[in-house]
């Protein structure tokens, strides 16, 4: 190894470091990856390189962003063929570093105290993905999966669905990362789709939702009336006597379609 930064190191709470350090695992979730000589590659927080090496050693074109001045440092010297762009991912523009090359994997051991956001902001890319692989706290990758009528249904299951198909793949326990975070993960497989019944406005529907969900245990009628009082004589009431988490992803897209309407005639 050029430097040994992998064993000096010390993990930076404030970026969510825990490297991967269970070689099983770590095939596992490469083998689950599955890269090709001809697949364009991004990853997200590269770290110490656990995941980075297999993948260059697939001959797959690789772009690797990391945060961490130190780290990037380390892995421009241990892969000098790696294409490493030292920034923060939440504000990278995934349209401009892909341009017209056609649809990347994205994969990443991310950060747990960003991943919503970092998911978030991906989705905003969809168009750029194939597909995604993602090892997160397995509470998100609950949350990401739930259906209506449980606990875990929330604007993230509903936003992320919308636009992906949400495959959890396998639990990886605390003791395969260095240091060992409090929390179980799950590696998650997200493909982008295009959801059959569309939102004229994605924006819409998610400040639909969040409103919805602000106030879980109210009636819809109740959550919505901050946002949108003006607008709730348009809504059917069958759905405003309803609790957010009994609505599925097609009654939300119905219902921001009638408030994008709305908010068209009403600017017309
Ligand atoms: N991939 C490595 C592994 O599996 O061992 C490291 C994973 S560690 C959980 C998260 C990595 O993301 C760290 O390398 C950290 O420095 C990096 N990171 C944290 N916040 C980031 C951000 N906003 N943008 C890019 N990288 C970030």
């Amino acid at each position: 190894m050029p430097d040994d930064l992998s064993k000096s190191h010390r993990a930076r709470k404030r970026f969510g470091q825990n490297f991967l350090s269970d070689h099983n695992i770590i095939d596992k979730i490469v083998r689950a990856i599955n890269p090709q000589p001809d697949d364009i590659i991004i990853e997200i927080g590269p770290g110490l390189g656990a995941i980075t090496e297999h993948l260059l050693n697939s001959g797959s074109q690789l772009t690797a962003i990391e945060i961490d001045r130190d780290l990037a440092s380390h892995l421009r010297s241990r892969f000098p063929q790696l294409t490493l762009v030292e920034n923060d991912a939440l504000k990278t523009d995934f349209g401009q570093l892909l341009g017209n090359t056609h649809k990347a994997k994205f994969v990443g051991n991310l950060p747990y105290n960003i991943s919503t956001p970092i998911i978030f902001h991906l989705l905003d890319f969809a168009k750029h993905c194939g597909s995604m692989h993602f090892m997160l706290q397995k509470e998100v990758v609950d949350r990401m999966a739930a259906t209506p009528d449980s606990k875990q249904y929330g604007k993230l299951s509903i936003m992320v669905q919308y636009q992906c198909e949400v495959r959890p793949l396998f639990h990886i326990p605390p003791t395969a990362f260095n240091p060992a975070p409090k929390v179980d993960s799950t590696l998650v497989q997200l493909i982008p789709r295009i959801f059959p019944h569309q939102a004229s406005d994605r924006h819409t529907l998610e400040k639909l939702v969040s409103s919805a969900f602000s106030q879980r245990r109210k009636t819809l009628r109740n959550a919505l009336k901050a946002n949108w009082s003006e607008q709730l004589v348009q809504l059917p009431g069958h759905y405003l006597a309803m609790r957010a988490e009994q609505l599925s992803i097609d009654d939300y897209v119905t219902l921001s379609n009638i408030l994008s309407e709305t908010n068209e005639t009403t600017a017309s």
